[in-house]
């Protein structure tokens, strides 16, 4: 069966900044991607050293940084190794993320001033596995992948 990677979040894990998770799928949804997929659950934040739950960060330039100032880019590019590390090993080229996070986000990403403006750009992990050509969708776009 063919395997996909997905932030953990997105099963129930409460793995998000705040201890949350962020089930937005429903019973049906995630029966259909267990019929069809091998799920890998991963969260890139976690296995890139932060603890949970953490400051909420935000990519500025080229770095990541948390509210309360401290740059944390090393945990976030060593979360998105891994990630592609996993993808790599495992033989994954598709991945399920969650969207508008700095790590998972696809497209949209909140802007860096920490007052919930989106803007163009994805978070690291994204960006990491859409360059190493791993096919990256966002939550949204569930239907692609069980349609
Ligand atoms: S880093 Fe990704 S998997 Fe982890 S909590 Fe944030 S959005 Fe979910």
């Amino acid at each position: 069966m063919e395997k996909l990677l997905i932030s953990s979040c997105l099963l129930g894990i409460s793995s998000r900044y705040d201890g949350k998770s962020k089930a937005v799928f429903s019973e049906s949804e995630i029966v259909t991607l267990t019929e069809k997929y091998e799920l890998v659950p991963f969260c890139p934040e976690i296995y890139g050293g932060l603890p949970t739950p953490r400051v909420p960060s935000e990519i500025i330039g080229d770095k990541v940084i948390m509210k309360d100032g401290t740059d944390v880019t090393e945990n976030y590019n060593k979360g998105a190794a891994e990630a592609l590390y996993l993808c790599r090993l495992l033989g994954i080229t598709k991945a399920l993320l969650k969207e508008r996070s700095p790590s998972c986000g696809v497209g949209k990403i909140y802007n860096g001033s920490f007052d919930g403006t989106l803007t163009d750009g994805n978070g690291v992990t994204a960006e990491l596995l859409l360059r190493a050509g791993i096919e990256v969708f966002c939550e949204s776009d569930i239907d692609k992948l069980i349609g």
